[in-house]
């Protein structure tokens, strides 16, 4: 930080990460200045770094996300790709089995962007710091709030070190150092390990509500070279687990990333989880997934990576838009406000669709009006909500994800989704409601229209699919026999 500025005109965004970035162009058409405060000190391109351990497994950008992220940075689809980064047709380009059975690859609907997740930030990062309004203070940790139940006035921030200096603004300088930084807005997007709620108490508000839904899913990922042929494309494949019996759900997915590279997730929830081993990845995906294509695939690809291992998949939201009382200028989103089992990967598009969101509620009611930051958290909540039904839907169905287990209405609700799974493997255009609904482009309520429960009542129009639909051409190009069944 390099200027004296006013505190009045100054938003400051805790988390550098991509909630973070993205909060913080939305907030640059209204502030004359917006600081990026983070504890990591961020790479120039796209490397690994310390705060971003779910980097290492793989990331997906459904287009209800990709649509977000281009409104509020024009053009950053066309840089992804120009970096190698894949645009996927849905369901064009994938080759899934769900619950129901094996999924046609119908006409596009929708798309996902692949990349490693390194990438995706470094893209997003350059375009986002290229704002001149926007700075980035790294390798400095936001420790606390400062103000009072009624309004927040700044942060305080300790620096070890990395970029930006003293502004006049502070208490203090140098690495080590703790400071102020005076804001009028402080947005938290520090992620899963936010302390915004410990923050509100000690400025005197009351604790906020949580649920937790914790299907016990642990997570195993490694980095593969495709085969040859296969570097210059491959569809996703994806095996999903089967809810319905009880058991622990157990899935796979393999995403076609840059640079010819496969990087292959496979989890299972509680009692039915991978190993770490390296010697145990592909027996996994043989043997325990509900079809072995995807550790077929991967006998004849050349592993890049050890197996990276994470249980960080709890489903965590924090009720802040019912909390009674908030203080002005201070809101929170990304995975701080709500995350989600990493499964169904949404996570990026909603912490993209509530920086959307931010920027609207500012434009609507104007920089430094009376209740903006509760507003703000009321609109932020719309995008979290929606992601959060759709994996609490489904992971209360694992044994000892909540106390009670599934309510009648959550047996009523998954009963139903269960059976558009099934229309959906034989009629495209439920497949094109249900993926509506999965790429967060529109609301679960185009589901309950009367076309599609008709639809669903009737079932799917063609036979269910014996087998992955890969093409001739992508079995040859893998190394695969034809007739995987
Ligand atoms: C295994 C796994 C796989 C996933 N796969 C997908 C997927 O396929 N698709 C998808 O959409 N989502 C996926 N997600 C979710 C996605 O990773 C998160 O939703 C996303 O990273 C949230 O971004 P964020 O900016 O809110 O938090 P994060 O990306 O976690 O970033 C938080 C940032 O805050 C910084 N920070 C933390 N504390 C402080 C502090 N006190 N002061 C300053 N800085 C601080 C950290 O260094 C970090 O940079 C996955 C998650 C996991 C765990």
């Amino acid at each position: 930080m390099s200027e004296p500025s006013n505190p009045a005109r100054t938003a400051v965004v805790l988390g550098g990460s991509h909630a973070g970035m993205l909060a913080a162009r939305a907030l640059s058409g209204f502030a004359d200045r917006v600081v990026v405060i983070e504890r990591d000190v961020l790479p120039d391109g796209p490397a690994p770094r310390r705060g971003l351990p779910q980097a290492r497994h793989a990331h997906m950008l459904w287009s209800g996300g990709v649509r977000a992220v281009e409104e509020l940075l024009p053009g950053v689809t066309e840089a992804l790709r120009d970096a190698g980064a894949r645009r996927s047709p849905v369901t064009t380009d994938m080759v899934v089995m769900g619950p129901r059975g094996w999924f046609r690859r119908w006409p596009e609907s929708h798309h996902v962007i692949l990349a490693g997740r390194d990438l995706l930030d470094a893209t997003i990062r350059a375009r986002v710091l290229a704002d001149e309004r926007i700075e980035l203070l790294s390798g400095a940790e936001a420790t606390g709030l400062v103000g009072d139940a009624g309004a927040v006035t700044g942060v305080r921030v300790r620096t070890r070190g990395g970029t930006g200096g003293g502004d006049g603004s502070g208490s203090g300088s140098g690495a080590g150092s703790e400071r102020i930084v005076p804001a009028a807005l402080v947005v938290d997007a520090t992620g899963r390990g936010s302390r915004a709620a410990r923050w509100l108490q000690a400025l005197g508000l009351p604790a906020v509500e949580r649920r937790e839904v914790d299907s016990g899913l642990a997570y195993a990922s490694r980095l593969y070279l495709a085969p040859e042929q296969a570097r210059s494309g491959y569809p996703i494949v994806n095996v999903q687990p089967d809810v319905r019996d009880g058991r622990p759900g157990r899935a796979g997915f393999l995403l076609p990333i840059e640079d010819g590279r496969w990087i292959v997730t496979l989890n299972g929830t509680r009692g039915g989880e991978p190993t770490a081993e390296n010697d145990d990845f592909v027996r996994f995906a043989r043997e325990e997934l509900r079809h072995p294509v995807i550790g077929e695939l991967l006998e004849r690809a050349e592993p890049l990576s050890d197996v990276s291992y994470t249980r960080a998949t709890v489903n965590r939201r924090s009720y802040y838009e019912r909390m009674a009382a908030w203080p002005e200028n201070f809101a929170v989103l990304g995975d701080a406000l709500a995350a989600y089992n990493p499964l169904y990967g949404h996570g990026l598009a909603v912490a993209a669709q509530s920086a959307v969101a931010l920027r609207e509620s500012v434009r609507r009611h104007g920089w430094g009006s009376t209740g903006l930051s509760r507003r703000v958290q009321r609109a932020v909540a719309r995008p979290a909500g929606a992601a959060w039904d759709l994996a609490v839907g489904q992971d209360v169905f694992y044994p000892g994800a909540t106390e009670n287990g599934p309510t009648l209405r959550d047996r009523l609700l998954a009963a139903y989704v269960g059976r558009l799974m099934l229309t959906a493997t034989g009629s495209g255009r439920i497949a094109r409601r249900v993926t509506d609904v999965t790429s967060l482009e529109r609301g679960p309520q185009v589901l309950l229209t009367p076309t599609v429960l008709l639809a669903a009542t009737a079932g799917p129009l063609k036979r269910p699919l014996t087998g992955p639909p890969l093409t001739p051409s992508e079995l040859e190009r893998a190394g695969l026999r034809a007739g995987l069944g």
